[in-house]
C-alpha cells in the first residue's frame, strides 16, 4: 500500500490495569503501523517501558497518548527499553531531557548505536554482508541511494545511564520488576517480569501473532540464542504478556510454543532447499521460502532471517558455506 493512501495513526492511551496503561503509539512502516509503551505507577509517577520511535509530531503523539490517561511526560520517574531498536527507545533522550529521569537498556547496544556514530561505514557493512549474501548489485546501490539522507529514528544519544542486566530491580507500585535477558530478535534484548502478578514486558520477543527478526552480523547465532531466550521466558510462567506491538495476550506458554513452531518449520524448509537445489545463496533461497512479493523492506526482512538460520544451521553442524562471496550454502546431512 502506497504510504500517501494509508490513514496514518495518532498516538491513544488506555488503561490496562490498574496502574498499568498501554500507550499505542504510531510509527512510519508500512505492516507495522504502531508499537506500545507501557506506563506503570511508581509513587507519584511512572515507570515507561520503550518510548516509540522519534521523528517529526512524535512527541505530540507520545504527548497524546499520555493526556488521554491523565498523565504528562513530567511524570516520568525512569525510561526503561526493552532492547536498542528505535521503535522501542528512539525517543528515550527527549523524554529523559524533559523528565530529568535516567535511561535504563541492555549494555549489548551496539547494533544501534554504532551505526548511528558512522553512518555511512554502518550502510557499507550492510551492503558488504547484502553483496556476500548474493544481492545483485544495481538493486543494492538503489536501496542505499534511497536511504542516504534519511532520518535515524532517534532524538538524541540513546546510550543508556544504567546498564539493563540480570539482578537489576525497577520499583514501581505494582511490585518489584526483574530483569530478563532474552538477546536473539536483538543483542539488547530484555524482557521485565513482574513475578507476584505474572507479568510479563515481553518487548519484541514474544508478541500476539508470530512475527520473526533478528539482527544479523553482531553475535554468532541469533535464532539459536532467539530459542534458549524463548525456554527462558516460558519457565517464569506468565499470566499476561504486555507486548511491544499489538494487545496484550494470556496463553503466553501457547505464544511461544507457536513461536518455536514457525522457527523449526523454516529451518527445516531451508535444509530441505538446500538438499534438493544447494549449493544457493541466501538471496537465492529467499523467494523459495517465502510467499509475498519481494519489496526492499520485505527482502531485507528476511534475507537477514534466512542468514541467521543458515548460521543456525551451520553451528549445529548441518549445513556450511564455501566462504566465497557471494557464498554458497549447501547442507551436510543426506
Ligand atoms: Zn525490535
Ligand atoms: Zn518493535
Amino acid at each position: 500500500m502506497a504510504a500517501a493512501a494509508r490513514k496514518r495513526e495518532v498516538g491513544r492511551g488506555e488503561r490496562t490495569l490498574p496502574g498499568v496503561w498501554r500507550l499505542r503509539l504510531p510509527l512510519p512502516w508500512p505492516g507495522i503501523p504502531h508499537c506500545n509503551a507501557w506506563a506503570v505507577a511508581a509513587g507519584d509517577g511512572i515507570v515507561l517501558f520503550d518510548t516509540g520511535m522519534h521523528e517529526a509530531g512524535s512527541m505530540a503523539q507520545l504527548e497524546r497518548a499520555l493526556d488521554m490517561v491523565g498523565l504528562r511526560i513530567e511524570h516520568v520517574r525512569l525510561v526503561v527499553c526493552t532492547h536498542a531498536h528505535i521503535d522501542h527507545c528512539g525517543q528515550a533522550p527527549a523524554i529523559v531531557e524533559r523528565a530529568g529521569c535516567e535511561l535504563w537498556m541492555h549494555p549489548n547496544h551496539a547494533h544501534l548505536t554504532r551505526s548511528l556514530e558512522d553512518p555511512g561505514a554502518a550502510l557499507e557493512r550492510r551492503m558488504e554482508v547484502a553483496r556476500s549474501a548474493g544481492v545483485p548489485e544495481e538493486p543494492l546501490r538503489r536501496w542505499a541511494r534511497e536511504r542516504a539522507g534519511g532520518s535515524f529514528g532517534v532524538s538524541g544519544d540513546v546510550r543508556p545511564d544504567r546498564d539493563l542486566v540480570a539482578g537489576t530491580a525497577i520499583e514501581t507500585d505494582l511490585g518489584s520488576w526483574e530483569v530478563v535477558e532474552t538477546p536473539g530478535h536483538a543483542p539488547s534484548h530484555v524482557c521485565l517480569w513482574q513475578p507476584e502478578r505474572r507479568l510479563l514486558i515481553s518487548g519484541d520477543h514474544v508478541l500476539g501473532r508470530v512475527s520473526l527478526f533478528y539482527d544479523f552480523g553482531y553475535t554468532r547465532d541469533p535464532a539459536g540464542q532467539f530459542l534458549t531466550s524463548l525456554d527462558r521466558v516460558d519457565e517464569l510462567g506468565a499470566r499476561l504478556c504486555l507486548p511491544g506491538h499489538g494487545r496484550t495476550f494470556g496463553d503466553v506458554a501457547g505464544h511461544i510454543a507457536a513461536n518455536r513452531e514457525v522457527v523449526g518449520a523454516r529451518l527445516a524448509a531451508l535444509e530441505t532447499l538446500l538438499r534438493a537445489d544447494g549449493p544457493l545463496t541466501a538471496f537465492d533461497a529467499v523467494p523459495r521460502l517465502y510467499d509475498g512479493d519481494l519489496t526492499p523492506m520485505n527482502t531485507n526482512w528476511w534475507l537477514g532471517e534466512t542468514l541467521c538460520y543458515l548460521r543456525h544451521l551451520e553451528v549445529a553442524g548441518r549445513a556450511q558455506g564455501d566462504g566465497a562471496s557471494p557464498e554458497r550454502w549447501s547442507t551436510t546431512v543426506v
